[in-house]
């Protein structure tokens, strides 16, 4: 059995919008709640309460302090108390890792925030053009027949962008048949330029939506800036600004879906680079450029659609210079700089795309070998082919390659 998430957007009357907001509230009140307990037992160097017997305090506040939680479904805060436990462990797992700069320290929800939700568990129903949550009904659904009438739901999340409420829906859903596998294997070199070259030759280009609407933005940002806060155009001027933003993450979002769900679907094996996104966003200049691409949302994609439809993926080294390195022949060119776009080999006078000649590597990497080192015969061909069974050993332990010399 596999986790599978469908999200969708909500058609909401009035009351319904209410009803909603009031379980946002909840949820934020009682993540808050737990968020600030949890904070006065960690600066006493106490035991921090769990979601369990915060949820048990709870419950004792809701007939004194905090009546209207009856008023919304009792998972609803619940839920945010196990964030809140979740949000804890991750702190708490970044400290043991050792992460540089920022631990991110829980922080406080806002009623500011401009995404806002909450997730409820227990007796939900989905119909084709429906969903029925505990306490708050039937929800028209904008799209019909696209959640799964027929799987176990596990839990449900409601939540709220930019004017618009939507329900992902969680559910379990047994193993997609693996009949239709292919013996196709592809590397894939990410990029900036282009955002995904793969090495049967085809290319996508990023579809840079916020670089061609950096200038709306600019504008908007501006209009926010001058306008009163608390104000009601300031109220509106940000609603305007979420709207835009909104706008951005969805042709990015459409545009890299119709990518991995290509590659996933024409191929059985996909090698990427471990890329250290978070370490490229450090430098200035880059950081937008990769944020717009969303380099890190292809691997999110590509991980999860693989798993899906029973496909591999393996990881090369952040360090293996896959770029530098010869396809055909397996010659280094260490001066290689970041504007030479085409790679010229000086052993085999190979000439070829930068991206093309860096994902025919990525790819060797898990075939080890390929029609051109066999062909060129050079001496230092060999060790890319030595390199292949030890590494295919370690993919099958691990399903992860790590390659650190070479
Ligand atoms: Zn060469």
């Amino acid at each position: 059995m596999i986790l599978r998430a469908y999200k969708v957007q909500l058609s909401v009357n009035n009351k319904q919008q209410t009803l909603l907001l009031q379980h946002i509230g909840c949820a934020r009140w009682a993540y808050n709640w737990a968020l600030a307990k949890k904070k006065e037992s960690f600066d006493k160097k106490e035991k921090i309460p769990n979601a369990i017997e915060l949820h048990r305090e709870l419950n004792k506040l809701k007939q004194s302090d905090v009546p209207w939680m009856y008023n919304s479904s009792k998972t609803s805060p619940q839920n945010a108390l196990r964030d809140c436990d979740k949000a804890f462990q991750n702190f708490f797992t970044r400290c043991k890792k050792k992460v540089k700069g920022k631990k991110g320290f829980p922080k406080f929800k806002s009623k500011k925030n401009e995404k806002q939700s909450f997730r409820l568990d227990g007796a939900i129903s989905v119909e084709s053009d429906c969903i029925k949550l505990p306490r708050i009904g039937k929800l028209r659904l904008a799209e019909k027949d696209y959640i799964p009438t027929d799987c176990k739901i596990l839990s449900a999340t409601v939540s709220k962008r930019a004017d618009k409420w939507f329900v992902s829906v969680q559910v379990e859903t047994p193993d997609r048949e693996r009949s239709n596998e292919k013996n196709k294997v592809v590397g894939i070199d990410l990029g900036i330029k282009s955002l995904a070259t793969c090495s049967d030759g085809a290319t996508y280009e990023n579809p840079k939506a916020l670089k061609k609407n950096l200038k709306r933005l600019k504008r908007k940002q501006k209009q926010l800036s001058r306008k009163k806060k608390s104000s009601k155009n300031y109220g509106k001027a940000k609603q305007k600004l979420a709207k835009l933003y909104y706008h951005i993450s969805n042709i990015r979002k459409d545009c890299l879906h119709k990518i991995t769900s290509k590659i996933i679907d024409e191929n059985q094996v996909i090698v990427l680079e471990d890329l250290k996104v978070s370490n490229m966003m450090k430098n200035h200049c880059l950081a937008q450029a990769i944020s717009d691409v969303g380099l890190h949302e292809f691997r999110r994609q590509i991980e999860y659609k693989a798993k899906w439809s029973g496909r591999k993926v393996v990881f090369a080294d952040a360090f293996y210079p896959s770029s530098k390195t010869c396809s055909c022949c397996g010659w280094k060119n260490s001066d290689l700089k970041l504007t030479d776009r085409v790679f010229e080999c000086k052993m085999c006078d190979m000439k070829i795309d930068r991206d093309l000649n860096a994902s025919l590597n990525l790819k060797q990497i898990y075939t080890g070998s390929s029609s051109g080192i066999q062909a060129c015969g050079d001496g230092s061909s060999e060790k890319a082919i030595s390199l292949s069974p030890s590494v295919k050993q370690e993919f099958n332990k691990k399903s992860r390659v790590y390659i650190l010399k070479r």
